[in-house]
């Protein structure tokens, strides 16, 4: 039991220090990162999708996705004429900072002023591996009900930034929101709150300021 214990301390160390090696990298190219963590379906790339619609004409971006399989994903931001990267983890449910630091030396950096990696669905064991980006934007689907940050607690502990997407379909369906982000904030009192919705676009442009993304006036 110790020995697993000790086994799993390693890992973690590992991963901090090649984190802090993806963050000196993109410090060095003045490159902001971006992660965005949630469950599956809470819609991480619909959200990145919604940000890189307003801001691909202003901005570089670099769009990396984490996925156990298959390349979707990374077609879907391809289409829109984001340059995209796939790490399939196989097995693996959440992104390790090797994989980032990988993924990121596979590129020029210098050519990208914002890079999103979207992490694997999963709320739990990302928040353990943290890869070295500027921001942590978790995406919260309001839609599965007011209890989803009391059941999650770490994951949203480790976010900066919280999108609690899908307003209108928990509107709809008689979801407390406030409720939602009641706990949040109680959970954690720095993270940035928007209430947000992919498909209507409401809170988008608000994230995009509270994300403080490089837009050129
Ligand atoms: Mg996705
Ligand atoms: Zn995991």
């Amino acid at each position: 039991m110790v020995r697993v214990v000790e086994l799993e301390k390693r890992v973690l160390e590992a991963n901090e220090v090649l984190a802090r090696a993806v963050r000196e990298l993109l410090d060095s190219t003045g490159t902001l990162g971006i992660e965005v963590l949630g469950g599956p379906g809470a819609g991480k790339t619909s959200i990145i999708e919604q940000i890189a619609l307003r801001v691909k004409d202003k901005l570089r971006l670099l769009y990396i996705a984490g996925d156990v399989a298959t390349t979707i994903d990374a077609e879907r931001l391809e289409r829109l004429g984001v340059t995209s990267l796939q790490i399939n983890t196989g097995r693996a449910c959440h992104l390790e900072a090797a994989q980032v630091l990988k993924a990121l030396n596979e590129v020029n950096l210098e050519k990208f002023d914002v890079v999103f990696v979207e992490n694997v669905g999963n709320l739990i064991c990302p928040a353990d591996f943290p890869l070295g980006m500027h921001e942590r934007l978790l995406v919260l689907s309001a839609s599965e009900g007011e209890d989803k940050a009391r059941k999650h607690p770490f994951i949203v502990m480790a976010a900066d930034v919280v999108a609690v997407n899908k307003v209108d379909v928990a509107r709809a369906a008689g979801v407390n929101v406030d409720a939602l982000v009641r706990d949040i904030r109680a959970l954690n009192p720095r993270a940035r709150i928007v209430l947000t919705s992919a498909k209507t676009g409401e809170g988008i442009e608000e994230l995009v300021k509270v994300l403080e993304l490089p837009v050129p006036h």
